[in-house]
């Protein structure tokens, strides 16, 4: 039996990891689950799974679940807080981790998984994003084994030759083309822009997600953020990774290698595929999702992506570039604006522009830093010492 921790467990990603999980009870043993706040969703999927472990990041709502846990009688132990997420993400008993929980907070325990050498199935992008090159080297350092959960991230995964981890170049990949749908105002204008609510964000074509990921995808935040994961996981730079607007989200993404061949990934738009894909891998196993009906899609159709009225893709290509902490800029700003804008305190279109002022101020900051760091070390005559 695999030892499976789900961080995240109650969200959109989380649940479908459980409901692929639940088709194979002979292979999969849930050890632990987590969650934020959402009690009565945890409580129920403690009911159905009986794991030994149940964490709640917020220590209210871990009294509140643990006083249902043993109301009903159930052998789960409750824990609290960060140490929990990361103490059930390195258990002995623990093989893979689903590192689900959205945003920078999903860093730490993922971090925690890849330290204990796991199989880490990856959804939360941000920690990447956040950590990139920190991340990749623990990774390395401590044999962990990291398999993309973002289906464009996986389907490139699949769509790879082997040794791609000694750089594109030398295995013939010439470039990555990542599929957008362009979300749900991709042929708003300007003027449509200014006034969209949370809900019409939320409410994507293709996709039922998180109500974050949900913005991120309507401002392409969500693709500029995969841009920079993308360059992580597959070694490359910003340059090697294009845009290509898919309305369909049949094709998840695609490998172009240097002889002229492009190597795709196709499948209906659920989530279970990639997550059932990263439980098996190598090996495969059945999802859930209904085979892919061809005649009913009918047509692929591509259009490059419009970052003067999504600039937000352009923000996170021009952090990527810049590299050093700017991606930790561009994503803090980011979940701030986003959350701003789903409490109807922020426009829409006002997220880029907070991200970019941000981005602005930080550079300033970093300069003046320098040139602090520098006036001082004049100062106290520093450089003679050397
Ligand atoms: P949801 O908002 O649906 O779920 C988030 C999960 O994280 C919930 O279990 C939530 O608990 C928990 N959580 C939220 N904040 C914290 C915190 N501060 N500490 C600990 N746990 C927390 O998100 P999604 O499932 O949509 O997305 C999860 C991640 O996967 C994101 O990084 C997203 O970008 C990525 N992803 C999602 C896809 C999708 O289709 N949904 C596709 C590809 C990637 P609670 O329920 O208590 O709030």
């Amino acid at each position: 039996m695999i030892g499976l921790t789900v961080l995240g467990s109650t969200g959109s990603i989380g649940v479908s990891t459980l409901d692929v999980v639940a088709r194979h009870p002979e292979q999969y043993k849930v050890v632990a689950l987590t969650a934020n706040r959402d009690v009565d969703g945890l409580f129920q999927q403690c009911s159905r799974f009986q794991p030994a472990y149940a964490v709640m990041a917020d220590s209210d709502s871990a009294l509140a679940l643990e006083r249902r846990i043993v109301d009903a009688g159930l052998a789960v132990r409750v824990v609290a807080g960060v140490e929990g997420l990361e103490s059930v993400a390195s258990l002995d008993e623990v093989d893979y981790v689903m590192a689900a929980i959205v945003g920078a907070a999903g860093l730490l325990p993922a971090l925690a998984a890849v330290r204990a050498g796991k199989r880490l199935l990856l959804a939360n992008k941000e920690a990447l994003v956040v950590s990139g090159h920190l991340f990749m080297d623990e990774v390395e350092r401590c044999g962990a084994t990291l398999l993309p959960i973002d289906s464009e991230h996986n389907a490139l995964f699949q769509c790879m030759p082997k040794g791609y981890q000694q750089g594109l170049e030398r295995v013939g990949v010439n470039r990555v083309l990542l599929t957008a749908s362009g979300g749900p105002f991709r042929t708003f204008s300007r003027e449509q822009l200014a006034e969209v609510t949370p809900a019409q964000a939320c409410a994507h074509p293709n996709w039922d997600m998180g109500r974050k990921i949900s913005v991120d995808s309507a401002s392409m935040m969500n693709k500029g953020l995969e841009v920079i994961e993308a360059c992580w996981l597959f070694y490359t730079s910003p340059e090697n990774v294009q845009v290509v607007l898919h309305p369909q989200s049949v094709i998840h993404s695609m490998v172009e290698y240097v002889d002229g061949s492009v190597l795709a990934q196709l499948g209906n738009p659920d989530m279970r595929t990639p997550i059932a894909h990263a439980l098996a891998w190598p090996e495969r196993m059945a999802s859930g999702v209904s085979p892919l009906d061809l005649f009913s899609v009918a047509r692929f159709d591509f259009e490059p992506p419009d970052m003067d009225r999504f600039p937000c893709l352009e923000l996170a290509y021009r952090a990527i570039t810049a590299g050093g902490g700017m991606p930790a800029v561009l994503n803090a700003a980011n979940e701030v604006a986003v959350d701003a804008f789903l409490n109807d305190r922020l426009r829409f279109v006002d997220i880029p522009r907070l991200i970019e002022e941000t981005m602005t101020r930080c550079r300033k900051l970093e300069s003046g830093i320098w040139r602090d760091c520098w006036l001082w070390m004049v100062k106290r005559g520093a450089w003679r010492n050397n």
